[in-house]
């Protein structure tokens, strides 16, 4: 792609990444996007292929925000993130989490390929590896009904000795609603959340307990953190499965939330098999330092896109500048 400068945003369109993922999510396995930079550094615009162009504007304001505004100041020096635990058995599960360095695991339930009474060993094995003063949590990305929800979560709960949370039981936010009137355990809304205006919706509805925000989707960091004013809902910064340069959006949000009582979703960079950078923001012992800046993706021509994967994006990300 030609360097393109951006008169409106001072922003340069610097390239195409393509970077392999470990595991098939959300039905891909190679996360794409543009990188950007402008004054105050690098940003990245990777909205999933399958979101519209209206859908994709505020990933293209929060990249802008990265690279020509550079974002508010942290009053956190590191975030603690959280291990996921994929569908495995207990034995990895265990294994996996106790390798993790992390306090915190997500542990992803209600998969087609495992039954309820295999969660529950998965949820119970999780919970020895952490142990007690650990905290377990289950994602079931919206796969039950009610009546399903209510059973299992009951049942999860008590695997774990007491879930931490549940991340969105069921798809829509009445049923979530309905979820949390019926259950006791914490519930978060994820993928209920996705526009600026849902967290509030979903506090209205009460049907959530926490939210789970991300920084691309809401417009940035700075929208991120009015949305989470203005829904009043503990909240927890998840990735997009990023760059490692979109992972640094994702905390400094992390780092400038006035509260951050939940560890958060952002130890994704090894879901992915390369990064852009030789210096990707990974855990260690759990935390990950909250930047200043995303780092250089001084690794970015070992996994530029190929030229019609490029072109699409250039084309993509005129529209969406027009859109904005
Ligand atoms: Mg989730």
């Amino acid at each position: 792609m030609a360097l393109v400068n951006d008169k409106a945003t001072g922003v340069d369109v610097s390239g195409v990444f393509s970077l392999p993922m470990r595991n098939r999510f959300r039905g891909i396995t190679v996360r794409e996007g543009v990188l950007l930079r402008g004054p105050a550094g690098w940003g990245e615009f990777s909205p999933f292929r399958d979101y519209g162009d209206a859908e994709a504007v505020p990933w293209f304001t929060a990249a802008v925000e990265a690279s020509r505004d550079g974002w508010p100041e942290p009053v956190r020096d590191a975030v603690e993130v959280n291990t996921t635990v994929p569908v495995v058995s207990p034995e990895r599960a265990h294994a996996l989490v106790s390798a993790s360095g992390c306090r915190t695991a997500k542990v992803k339930v209600a998969d087609p390929r495992s039954s309820l009474a295999d969660d529950c060993a998965r949820v119970e094995a999780v919970r020895d590896a952490l142990g007690t003063g650990g905290a377990v949590r289950v994602d079931a990305n919206a796969a039950w009904d009610v009546d399903t929800a209510v059973t299992a979560l009951r049942e999860l709960d008590g695997a774990a000795g007491g879930l931490e949370y549940a991340e969105q039981p069921c798809p829509s936010v009445a049923e979530l609603a309905e979820v949390r009137r019926k259950v006791g355990v914490l519930i978060a809304a994820d993928e209920s959340i996705r526009r600026a205006e849902d967290p509030l919706r979903v506090a209205v509805a009460g049907a959530a307990d926490v939210a789970v925000l991300k920084a691309a989707p809401l417009g940035g960091v700075r929208r991120a953190l009015d949305v989470a004013e203005a829904c009043g809902l503990p909240c927890v910064v998840s990735s997009a499965v990023e760059s490692s340069v979109g992972l640094a959006a994702g905390l400094a949000l992390a780092g400038a939330l006035p509260e951050l009582d939940f560890a958060c979703g952002l130890g994704t960079a090894s879901l992915l098999t390369a990064d852009v950078t030789s210096a990707p923001l990974s855990p260690v012992e759990g935390r990950i330092p909250v930047p200043r800046t995303a780092p250089e993706p001084d690794l970015f021509a070992d996994h530029a896109a190929d030229p019609d994967t490029t072109r699409w994006w250039d084309e993509r990300l005129r529209r969406v500048e027009a859109a904005r």
